[in-house]
């Protein structure tokens, strides 16, 4: 077999067998495929396309490439989650002990975050003494004792994602719906997901601004889970605002409690339930998803979920009397008001531009190595549909630095579209994708 009629055969449109695309990976990992030809490969796939079968094929390829958990140790059918990535996303912190409350084990590996979007490990980090390092053992051992551990990604994942995404980031080849639903789905089935429910979003925020490109990456995914025989559901749902009002690791943190506390945000809420309710009823802890999402709202009223959440702080080294008094969670020293210049109505708000702005003022990475500040953030005081006055408050930031205010202030202001009349609301959940078809709401 030869690197070069793999690439001629997809550059022709023809598809390919699990053998040769088995060959390539292999062989790039082990060094006897050079970089440009896998490159070449990226780029005739982002033109021609893979059926099903291969791009089911190509994620099993990668999944092989390195370690895969085994979680046959934890009792029960664990059900993973996994967002296309978003600013303000904190649903993780909500819905994992939520999840674990009504039952379902949550064996959770997350990452931390680089560029605008930030991590759940970053934010998990600023509740003083909470441990993300746990072994494998102790990870097991956790959810069996109390239904939830999070932990950062150990042993050696996908390392073939690792070495073709950094090769796509230069080629422009990165958006490509079987590249990327092979990248994202290969890590999860490493992570040893029984199921796996799907946040895709869509919009400003999001890698796949229409809902169109998110229903073909949704049904891609969905289809590979199907192939691989781990059952797949994934929801579209709306990133052309932040989800909530906190941007910035212990602001969420916080925001995430309050949800806890049946206090958060609405549309935080709604797709912690929602996202929930479609775990639970994977995992066979209800007979519907309506049925799943009672029993959450449940949860959060009677105060289990909040609970399970400090189950889990003290269970990884965290002082979970942080959770009862937030003061106790990293601080910014100032503030500063982001002030409208309009009257009017928020049409939109930037969500990539609200992460940017969030990372100037140290809350995200720019580059892998940067050190963040746990404390430092935006909160948005006006979303998509408030009215606003000239002079009211759009956003307030949280610093620690003035010198960085200004700029992230510039852009904060710039992240607000406000237009004279109020434009018609979108929704946050847009759809549900399964092996059923599309169901649009
Ligand atoms: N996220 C991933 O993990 N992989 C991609 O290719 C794109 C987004």
């Amino acid at each position: 077999m030869r690197a070069y009629d793999i690439i001629l055969k997809k550059r022709l449109g023809q598809e390919l067998s699990a053998e040769e695309i088995g060959f390539l990976i292999n062989g790039y990992m082990d060094g006897s495929v050079p970089d440009y030809q896998v490159a070449a490969f990226a780029m005739a796939v982002f033109f021609k396309g893979m059926t099903a079968r291969e791009t089911a094929d190509l994620t099993l390829a990668i999944v092989r490439s390195g370690d895969q958990v085994d979680l046959s140790a934890i009792s029960g059918k664990k059900v993973d989650k996994h967002s296309t990535g978003g600013v303000g996303d904190k649903t993780t912190l909500v819905l994992g002990p939520m999840v674990a409350a009504a039952g379902v084990p949550v064996a959770k590996m997350s990452g931390r975050g680089l560029g605008h979007t930030g991590g759940t490990i970053d934010k998990l980090e600023s509740i003083p003494g909470f441990n993300t390092a746990l072994t494998r053992e102790q990870f097991i051992e956790n959810v069996n004792r109390v239904k939830i551990a999070i932990g950062g990604q150990t042993g050696n994942l996908a390392p073939a994602d690792k070495k073709l995404y950094a090769l796509r980031d230069v080629t422009a080849t990165v958006d490509s719906v079987p590249l990327i639903a092979s990248s994202i789905m290969s890590k999860k089935i490493a992570a040893g997901a029984d199921a796996i429910v799907l946040d895709v979003k869509t919009g400003s925020g999001a890698f796949m601004k229409t809902v169109d490109d998110a229903v073909n990456l949704a049904r891609a995914m969905v289809d590979i889970g199907t192939q691989v025989g781990r059952q797949t559901v994934a929801l579209i749902t709306d990133m052309d605002q932040p989800l909530g009002r906190a941007v910035g690791n212990a602001l969420e943190v916080i925001e995430a409690v309050e949800c806890l506390q049946g206090k958060g945000p609405k549309d935080l809420e709604e797709l912690c339930l929602t996202l929930g309710s479609h775990m639970v009823h994977l995992a066979g802890a209800a007979g519907s998803p309506g049925e799943a999402k009672k029993k959450l709202e449940e949860i959060i009223r009677d105060g289990r979920g909040l609970q399970k959440l400090k189950e889990m702080v003290e269970n990884q080294g965290g002082d979970p009397g942080s959770i009862d008094d937030l003061s106790k969670l990293p601080m910014a020293t100032g503030t500063s008001a982001v002030i409208s210049d309009r009257t009017g109505y928020v049409s939109a708000i930037q969500a990539e531009q609200l992460g940017i702005a969030a990372m100037t003022l140290g809350a995200g990475r720019e580059t892998k190595e940067s050190a963040i500040d746990l404390a430092v953030g935006i909160k948005l005081v006006k979303k998509v549909g408030d009215k606003v006055s000239q002079g009211e408050v759009l956003a307030n930031l949280y610093l620690n630095d003035e010198s960085k205010g200004k700029k992230a202030k510039e852009m904060v202001s710039m992240a607000y579209t406000i237009e004279p009349v109020a434009a018609e609301a979108r929704k946050l959940v847009i759809g549900l994708v399964t092996t059923d078809g599309v169901i649009l709401n």
